[in-house]
């Protein structure tokens, strides 16, 4: 796929996830890998339930973007490290939901979490049963995104980092090895979070 042709396809799948609700108050980035050394991601700010083709812009992954009039995402770093540390992701997809935001503050104690039981989890590369244990790891959240970015680092070489992970009190991240993939992975896990936290609620009611 050209440039032109990976931000339309970008634009398409930013635009059903934003109309979810899942980035609201211009929450949440996105990007699309162009090629060895660079993606595409969308530019900080901007309101993604408006997002034009030209809030797109092309980073490298070590930060540098052409474009004069628009910087990108703070969180761009998150991103590029992922890219680096996989060369078979195509795509990463950050979103900020209530249920990532509650849950990963929830479980103060514990650097993960693990669905198991839920068909749902079949969304997910790989995983052919309901049987199957899946991790979410969780990082703690840092307003210094280089240090987060090292968090992720260190992390990568110990924990399991299939699909995605939470950052504590902010939010999911997700990729795939493509595009579509990494959608699928994103609507499989915000629905395993979301089942997560109805299961609970339902437990203190009773
Ligand atoms: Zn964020």
């Amino acid at each position: 796929m050209n440039h032109k042709t990976t931000a339309a396809r970008l634009k398409e799948i930013v635009d059903s996830i934003a109309s979810r609700g899942w980035c609201p108050a211009t929450g949440g980035n996105f990007s699309a890998r162009v090629d060895r050394d660079s993606c595409l991601i969308t530019a900080s700010g901007v309101d993604k339930m408006a997002l034009k083709e030209e809030d797109f812009l092309i980073v490298d992954f070590t930060g540098k973007t052409h474009s004069a009039s628009k910087k990108p995402s703070a969180e761009t770093i998150l991103h590029t490290t992922l890219y680096s540390l996989s060369e078979d992701i195509a795509a990463v997809l950050h979103t900020h939901t209530v249920s990532a935001t509650v849950l990963s503050t929830h479980f103060l104690d514990r650097d993960s979490i693990v669905f198991c039981g839920y068909e749902m989890q079949k969304s997910l590369n790989g995983i052919t049963t309901h049987e199957d244990t899946v991790k979410l790891p969780i990082l703690d959240n840092n307003q210094n995104i280089p240090a987060l970015a090292e968090q992720l680092k260190q992390r990568w070489k110990k924990d399991t980092f299939n699909y995605g992970f939470l950052v504590r009190g902010h939010g999911l991240y997700t990729w795939g090895n493509t595009l579509e993939e990494a959608k699928r992975h994103l609507e499989g896990i915000e629905f395993l979070l979301s089942c997560e936290l109805n299961k609970m609620l339902l437990e203190v009611r009773q």
